[in-house]
């Protein structure tokens, strides 16, 4: 165990990353520029925050791409923009097995370890975690803070029978990753969002503890909070508990940093950032109280943007839209069951193909574009559309042509809905209400 504050034991050299960073997907990769061009307006707004591309295996496998194409579109409007702060392109829910493609372009790894958690450890690796840490096994002071961890030897046998296996995979990826970079300097993050239970504050120091005697020299974690995280609507739980937790981890975080010696700038990172809306105030609040950092990962809800663009545009650009919208729905037992932890759609709100055939530009864009406040947005139709990439995936060129065609309504929703549904709310000084119309 150290007391240093300063990470004493990285094999690579490490990237730091900035205080506020954004994970923004991108999955048809044309709209970097957009996307790029929220951050520049925030920063005209006095907040830096760092664009850090995000895609995963899994991604890539169904859109087709390789994992160097999203480094070339970042780079493509890093040029383009003039934009000169640092940016990132993150290889996101890797694990050991996928690692190997994102050597080349990523400087940005998110190590996946949740299948882990559960796995049995070594008894042996167990006792010397307890060994080692004689620390935690009775009530830990939080330092900094006013709160202590109820904690025992036993309560905490049992965290790290849970998680050991997890934080040793993190290991070997880490070092993997690291032999390949040898002196190239990358970023890890490591996840365990995608799990069944949330993690509690003493399973978070257990853990942390362990990531440290493991020397894996992360700057962000993403536990799983508690409350539903679904992909592109709204937080599902009670914001005031969200907050109690958020405030609780970073509290462990900062111990943990002047306890075990990791990166001084350790920060949460939250995964399905995207329209998480009501617990933006939150997020906000204890950034501007505790003055920490944090990394907002969001996804795959840019493309809902370019439908939204497209919509918008009219013509073949509104009936693509609504081919799509046809195609997801006659598919959708299919589209919606790898997700099924992740959406809530109510199949009775789902308009059938005949009406949304009728449908205008405006009304095709107020059901799919996430404002609560507006009559005509339709979450079970915005859940649908979200899951049916795969069908404009399977367009091919078609769906591509038609980026380019309509290039410009699409990049003033990606962009509009970066910064003021997003990066506004929960980084900007003075936040505007999240339902802004772009
Ligand atoms: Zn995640």
């Amino acid at each position: 165990m150290t007391s240093s504050s300063l990470c004493s034991f990285s094999i690579s050299p490490a990237l730091r990353l900035t205080k506020y960073s954004f994970g923004m997907g991108d999955r048809f990769g044309r709209q970097a520029k957009a996307q790029l061009q929220a951050c520049i307006l925030a920063e005209q707004q006095g907040i830096e925050v760092t664009p850090v591309w995000n895609k995963s295996c899994r991604e890539h496998g169904i859109v087709g791409s390789q994992p160097g194409s999203v480094r070339v579109a970042a780079e493509a409007a890093v040029h383009d923009l003039g934009w000169t702060k640092p940016y990132h392109i993150d290889a996101d829910h890797i694990s050991l097995n996928t690692v190997e493609s994102f050597f080349d372009s990523s400087d940005y790894y998110t190590l996946d370890v949740a299948d882990a958690i559960g796995k049995p450890p070594s008894l042996n690796d167990v006792g010397a975690f307890l060994k080692r840490h004689p620390e935690l096994t009775q009530s830990v002071d939080l330092i900094g803070g006013q709160s202590s961890l109820a904690m025992s030897s036993s309560a905490t046998r049992e965290i790290a029978w849970k998680y050991l296996s997890a934080v040793q995979e993190a290991g070997l990826i880490y070092r993997r990753i690291a032999a390949a970079k040898r002196l190239v300097p990358f970023i890890t993050e490591v996840s365990m969002d995608e799990t069944e239970s949330p993690q509690t504050a003493a399973e978070l120091l257990v853990l942390l503890a362990a990531l440290a005697d493991e020397k894996v020299p992360l700057q962000a974690i993403a536990p799983k909070f508690s409350g539903r995280f679904n992909k592109g609507v709204d937080y599902v739980g009670d914001p005031l508990q969200f907050e109690t937790e958020f405030r609780s981890d970073l509290a462990v975080i900062a111990h943990a940093i002047r306890v075990y010696g990791l990166p001084a700038d350790l920060k949460l990172s939250i995964h399905s950032g995207s329209d998480k809306f009501s617990i933006y105030p939150a997020i906000r609040r204890v950034l501007h109280e505790t003055g920490v950092g944090v990394h907002v990962k969001t996804a795959g809800t840019t493309w809902l943007e370019e439908l939204i663009g497209l919509a918008e545009g009219g013509g073949n650009g509104l009936a693509l839209a609504k081919e799509i919208y046809e195609q997801s729905y006659a598919h959708r037992e299919e589209l919606c069951t790898p997700y099924a932890a992740v959406i809530d759609i109510d199949a009775a709100k789902l308009p059938s193909p005949v009406q949304v055939e009728s449908w205008s530009s405006k009304q095709f864009a107020s059901a799919l574009r996430h404002d609560p406040a507006c009559p005509g947005f339709n979450p079970s139709f915005r859940q649908l559309l979200h899951v049916g990439y795969k069908i404009a995936a399977k367009m091919g060129r078609r769906y591509l042509d038609m980026l380019d065609s309509y290039e410009t309504p699409i990049a003033r929703n990606v962009t509009m809905n970066l910064l003021e549904r997003h990066l506004r709310p929960i980084f900007l000084p003075v936040p505007k209400s999240p339902r802004a119309h772009s």
